[in-house]
């Protein structure tokens, strides 16, 4: 196993001015070893990247380091990704079969149909393990008012993240959750949405701890992101997906010591692809990435 691990972490419609209003400890405990920046997701306004500030859009965009005229995710449908645009776990497969990857997810579609796990189109790579789905498992976790059910969800995905994350150590993990989003269209700008926030931050911090465990114990170097899809509306703040700059601002929190320049310059959310290839030293064809859109805010020795 590599020594050099990374952790990437989605935390749904959560807009910049909140994430930086809300009190947000564990978010703080990674960003006091690294860096807080605001970001951007929805590619260059009125230009041929121009992609709707919409969650799937922006998943596939940091998975691939592309914008939706390339990867070609227009919504939360799905219809017909164009899996020519390699995402972030089938590049570090191909660089090193043995890296063991890992998905932690309140939302099955982000593996069964972005990332195409197992699909022949999509490579045929296969993860290593997951944890998704359970939003279909009604028996498991019934639907229960103001999307409570989708918080216990986040909390039983965080919680085998930590517990994965302690016991194994995989190379490449994604965790995404998705409750702040539900309570955002539901209330927006309310103490609720902000409740969330510090919910989906307390969440972190599990996980935050199990690497920081491994980390004393074992020397690995790990890298951990967190981020989000997309802003929320001027007024109210229930909705997304337009171009206006409180949509389109979004967040990166890294522990990592070695940001460039370019984190500091509103770094969009297909830059994030490039950086964890950085960090962790991956070679990937010159094919795809050339292709790329973004480019890496880190530079690892
Ligand atoms: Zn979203």
């Amino acid at each position: 196993m590599a020594t050099r691990k990374t952790l990437f972490v989605l935390l749904d419609g959560i807009p910049a001015d909140v994430i930086e209003r809300v009190e947000t400890p564990n978010l703080d405990l990674i960003s006091g070893e690294g860096g807080y920046t605001r970001a951007y997701v929805g590619g260059e306004v009125g230009g041929d990247s121009e992609s709707p500030t919409v969650s799937a859009v922006s998943y596939q965009s940091l998975l691939t380091g592309t914008w939706a005229n390339k990867h070609n995710v227009w919504n939360n449908r799905v219809s017909n990704p164009d899996y020519g645009y390699w995402g972030i776990f089938r590049i570090a497969k191909a660089h090193d079969p043995s890296l063991h990857t890992a998905l932690f997810s309140t939302w099955e579609d982000n593996r069964t149909r972005l990332i195409g796990d197992g699909l022949d189109a999509a490579g045929g790579m296969k993860l290593d393990h997951y944890v998704d789905g359970m939003e279909n498992d009604q028996k498991r976790f019934p639907i229960a008012p103001d999307s409570g059910n989708i918080k216990n969800i986040d909390t039983f995905v965080a919680s085998q993240a930590a517990e994965y994350i302690a016991a194994h150590g995989p190379d490449l993990t994604w965790v995404y959750l998705q409750y702040t989003d539900d309570m955002g269209h539901r209330y927006g700008e309310s103490t609720e949405f902000d409740a969330a926030v510090r919910f989906a931050d307390d969440l972190l911090g599990d996980i935050w701890q199990s690497i920081q465990a491994r980390q004393a114990k074992s020397g690995e170097n790990w890298l951990v992101v967190v981020t989000t899809d997309h802003g929320r509306k001027e007024k109210g703040g229930k909705g997304h997906g337009g171009q206006s700059s409180r949509e389109r601002t979004t967040w990166i929190v890294t522990n990592s010591t070695c940001r460039n320049d370019r984190y500091y310059k509103m770094p969009g959310i297909v830059d994030i692809l490039p950086s964890i290839v950085e960090h962790m030293k991956i070679t990937m064809p010159e094919e795809i990435r050339r292709h790329l859109d973004g480019a890496s805010f880190l530079d690892c020795p």
